[in-house]
């Protein structure tokens, strides 16, 4: 069973040039959702993880996923003015202009062993806001783990020069 198979393109998405990798297509279908977990839940359960940390949106439904089989906690990065209660923020570059992410002040404590999940990995800019947060908070990064990384943009290989251990479990070609 491939999760890669299960992963539909869709060109031109959301501007003219980007090859947007669609997970919709592999949640759906319920061999393909379970396997995707399963490898996860296999990689990471002899690991002593703390919490889950998932980054908006669909690190959301990987994340939560996994934390649920792990017996963990799971913790949301989100956009910015998403929190209701207080938060800690960073911000990060985009192709033009700026963007924020935040979490929670007492999502994780000092220490806390946590393992950062998102969907995809294309230049990394994200990931590694979610890395600085959870690291002036304290937190301890296990690993950064993908269901897609796109080496081409290098943000696999950025993150590990910020530090962190990268896992994906397919990759694509291009942008
Ligand atoms: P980056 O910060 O450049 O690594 O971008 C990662 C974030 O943007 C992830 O949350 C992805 O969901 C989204 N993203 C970037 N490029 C793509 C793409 N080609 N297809 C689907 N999602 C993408």
């Amino acid at each position: 069973m491939s999760i890669k198979s299960r992963i539909r393109t869709v060109q031109h998405y959301p501007k003219q040039g980007i090859m947007f990798r669609d997970i919709t297509t592999l949640l759906k279908d319920p061999v393909g959702f379970r396997v995707t977990i399963n490898e996860l839940v296999n990689r990471y359960t002899a690991a002593k993880i703390d919490r889950v940390i998932g980054i908006e949106a669909r690190g959301f439904i990987i994340g939560a996923a996994l934390a649920f089989q792990l017996g963990v906690g799971f913790v949301p990065i989100r956009k910015k003015g998403k929190l209701p209660a207080e938060t800690v923020g960073q911000d990060y570059e985009l192709e033009y202009g700026t963007d924020c992410i935040e979490m929670h002040v007492d999502a994780i404590t000092k220490g806390d062993r946590v393992l950062l999940v998102d969907d995809l990995i294309a230049t990394g800019g994200t990931a590694i806001a979610a890395c600085k947060l959870i690291e002036g908070m304290g937190g301890e990064i296990l690993e950064c783990c993908f269901v897609i990384d796109l080496p081409d943009l290098g943000g696999s290989k950025s993150l590990g020069r910020h530090g962190q251990k990268v896992f994906s479990l397919c990759e694509f070609e291009g942008s």
